[in-house]
């Protein structure tokens, strides 16, 4: 009953944010709609399912909120990519180029055993800069990536061409 529902009416847009000339995607206001989040994650678990994952990766800190409900929907584990300096005990980190300088990000060096397959997960695809380098760090860690899940994907920037993985998402905008 739920199925033509469209989620595009719950993101909203929010200009200058959070620097002046970039027009952010907030997914808040789909959070906030119980029953509009929940058809959102049946359809994240229906694009997921086929990977068959065994773990679902989730990159700080909006993909936490998508896969720690779709980790309990499919059955499977999750683990946390996460900035320097927040996971105990020890890490492997991949350092990445920004616009402007670099960032980092680990994971906990025991998180994945050899060969299983992780899907990596984000609210959002734009430049592709935080998936390519989430991927890569999972490769380090031992992982096969099967797959990378976004609700959102910004397709204008081309960004998915970077990620070393088949790309699926919810909702697109130009
Ligand atoms: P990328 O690395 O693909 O250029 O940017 C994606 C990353 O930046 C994601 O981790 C995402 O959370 C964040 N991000 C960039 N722009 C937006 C936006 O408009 N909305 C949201 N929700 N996240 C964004």
């Amino acid at each position: 009953q739920h199925e033509d529902i469209d989620l595009k009416r719950y993101i909203r847009n929010i200009p200058d944010f959070p620097k002046p000339g970039i027009l952010f995607y907030d997914i808040s206001t789909l959070m906030r709609e119980p029953d509009a989040w929940q058809i959102a994650m049946g359809r994240l678990a229906r694009q997921i399912a086929p990977w068959e994952p065994d773990m679902l990766a989730a990159v700080e800190s909006r993909g936490f909120l998508t896969a720690a409900p779709l980790a309990d929907r499919l059955g499977c584990g999750m683990l946390m990519l996460r900035k320097p300096g927040k996971l105990p005990g020890a890490t492997i980190s991949h350092t990445y180029d920004l616009e402007y300088g670099s960032d980092t990000l680990q994971i906990q060096a025991d998180a994945i055993k050899p060969g299983q397959r992780v899907v990596v997960m984000d609210d959002l695809l734009a430049t592709g800069g935080t998936l390519a380098a989430s991927v890569t760090l999972l490769q380090k860690a031992g992982a096969q990536v099967v797959g990378a899940s976004v609700l959102v994907e910004l397709t204008g920037l081309g960004g998915r061409a970077k990620v070393d993985a088949p790309v699926k998402t919810l909702l697109s905008y130009e």
